[in-house]
């Protein structure tokens, strides 16, 4: 039953209602992720430049010393290794200074006079080596600075553990690496002569402009998500909230569109509403004298719908008025064309709704529908069900009025079964009553509701009124109607109600 789509498709809805609520937390988050990379890659850039800042300015100093021991070299280690020791102590980050003469070390401020060859390729720019300690301190990370002019040389070294401060006080969270030549130096202090390993988040390397070094700086991997854990909370719990109110939405957005009221919107608007025909026949000669119109659902997925199961709805929400509407206006196209043809003038018989009384837009509906025939090739009656009365106010007499002018016929649908009065039935100028079919089904069995029949055939007789039968199933019942005198018949004994193309073919022939 398609009214009852709404328990269907559980699952499905709580899929949709799962995604709406996901799709905002997790482009939030992606977007996050996106921030957070290019702030950390900001920040692995600063400090690279601070690092390489940081560096410059100890070689700077380290410079200085073998700037002022160059003269000097030449000179007897005797009379000039007090000025090398004197270096080593007025300079902060110097460990050791050399004189060189002819690329062989000859006093150095360590031991004095010693001897030993330096390899001036040794040394990136012929000014900086990285190398991993001396005969003193093996294994302890030296960077020497080297200044020569002609046959004269001075080296500086600066010690590897102040390099290492540098690179561990100034990375904090990035990590950095000091690279000369071939080889680099860890914060750790570690000297290492191995390819430079590319730093797995916010890899950023940067060349000195002024000395013969590069740093390179980044973050160890993970370190995106654990910056946005610590660095966006807030920012995530309103990702959380707007991810609830989407995923809320998202689930009222979805009943929304499965709810009765909507599908039978959607339904009208996808023309699913259409027009069944069941004639209606001659009490004597039994030849078809109409039609009702029947109004039927033919739904997408569940075939074709009886309108007891949505009318009741349609009449509750106001929407049988535009389905009304829709239902004349098929019905007008589907007939008009073969309406000159009409031997006789045919009732078409549509059933209106007490909620389509209240104004007077009914009289155009109709105006509109007998346009579309020829003229007088119809009679069109409206079907009022006794069940809902209508109350008779100044707008209902007026409507009435101008329906009683235009020549449309009222009919009392389902009568016997609601409790209209006398003055109820000449007040909205009856012309038909239709007989209800649960009496016709009483007839030939011996019970209250067979006199109930008689009673309305002798009503009908009395008040003028011609008189329809509904849900004629045997000839019994219809023997038993036309010797009475009722002035047409309706049932299955006749015809079902047929689609619009079948009517039409079928007309002819009776
Ligand atoms: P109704 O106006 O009393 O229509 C007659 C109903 O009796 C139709 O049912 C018809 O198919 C059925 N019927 C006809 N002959 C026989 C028969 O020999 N035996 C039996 N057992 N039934 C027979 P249907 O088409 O299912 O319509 C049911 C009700 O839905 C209608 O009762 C009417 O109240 C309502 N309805 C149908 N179309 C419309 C419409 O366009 N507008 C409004 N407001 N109500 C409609
Ligand atoms: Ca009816
Ligand atoms: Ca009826």
């Amino acid at each position: 039953m398609p009214l009852k789509a709404k328990t269907r498709h559980r699952r499905t809805r709580m899929a949709v209602t799962l995604i709406s609520g996901l799709l905002p937390v997790l482009l939030g988050s992606f977007i996050l992720h996106m921030q957070a990379e290019r702030t950390q890659e900001q920040s692995s850039a600063q400090t690279a430049e601070d690092a390489i800042r940081q560096i410059e300015l100890m070689l700077d100093n380290t410079a200085q010393a073998a700037h002022e021991l160059l003269p000097l070299a030449g000179q007897s280690c005797n009379d000039v290794k007090l000025t090398l020791r004197e270096q080593v102590t007025r300079r902060p980050f110097v460990r050791s200074t050399n004189l060189v003469w002819e690329d062989i070390i000859y006093c150095s401020s360590l031991f004095g006079d010693i001897e030993e060859k330096i390899n001036p390729g040794d040394y990136t720019q012929g000014a900086l080596w990285l190398m991993n300690g001396n005969p003193v301190t093996p294994n302890t990370a030296l960077l020497v600075y080297r200044r020569s002019e002609g046959k004269k040389g001075a080296l500086a070294t600066l010690d590897g553990y102040h390099l290492a401060n540098v690179l561990r006080l100034i990375g904090r969270k990035t990590l950095l690496q000091l690279q000369v030549g071939k080889n680099w130096l860890s914060a750790d202090g570690v000297f290492h002569d191995t390819a430079l390993p590319r730093l797995p988040v916010a890899h950023s390397y940067l060349t000195s402009q002024r000395y013969a070094f590069s740093v390179s700086a980044g973050f160890p991997s993970g370190e995106t998500w654990r910056y946005m854990t610590s660095e966006y909370p807030p920012l995530f719990s309103l990702l959380l909230f707007f991810g609830v109110i989407a995923g809320f939405i998202g689930h009222f957005l979805q009943m929304r569109s499965v709810s009765p009221t909507h599908e039978m919107q959607r339904a009208l608007d996808a023309a699913e509403f259409i027009p069944y025909f069941q004639p209606v026949v001659d009490g004597d000669s039994k030849r078809w004298s109409g039609a009702e119109v029947l109004m039927r659902w033919k739904h997408p997925t569940e075939g074709l719908v009886r309108p007891d199961l949505f009318i009741p709805l349609a009449e509750h929400t106001g929407l049988i008025v535009p389905m009304t509407r829709s239902l004349m206006r098929q019905t007008a196209a589907l007939l008009a064309p073969h309406s000159a043809s009409f031997e006789k003038p045919l009732h078409i018989g549509i059933n209106i709704t007490a909620n389509h009384c209240q104004d007077l837009q009914l009289v155009q509906d109709c105006q509109e529908f007998l346009d579309a025939f020829t003229q007088g090739s119809i009679h069109l009656v409206l079907e009022l069900t006794e069940r809902e009365l209508i109350e008779p106010t100044a707008t209902t007499r007026k409507l009435f009025e101008q329906l009683r002018e235009m020549g449309i016929k009222i009919a009392i649908d389902d009568f016997g079964t609601g409790h209209s009065s006398l003055g109820y039935l000449s007040q909205f100028n009856v012309d038909f009553l239709k007989i209800d079919q649960s009496f016709v089904a009483m007839i030939g069995i011996d019970t209250p509701s067979s006199h109930i029949l008689d009673s309305i055939i002798e009503l009908a007789g009395k008040l003028d009124l011609a008189l329809v039968a509904e849900g004629v199933e045997t000839l019994e019942q219809s023997d038993y109607l036309s010797d009475r005198g009722v002035n047409f018949l309706q049932g299955y004994l006749f015809a079902k109600p047929v689609p619009g193309a079948e009517f039409i073919s079928a007309l002819s022939e009776h």
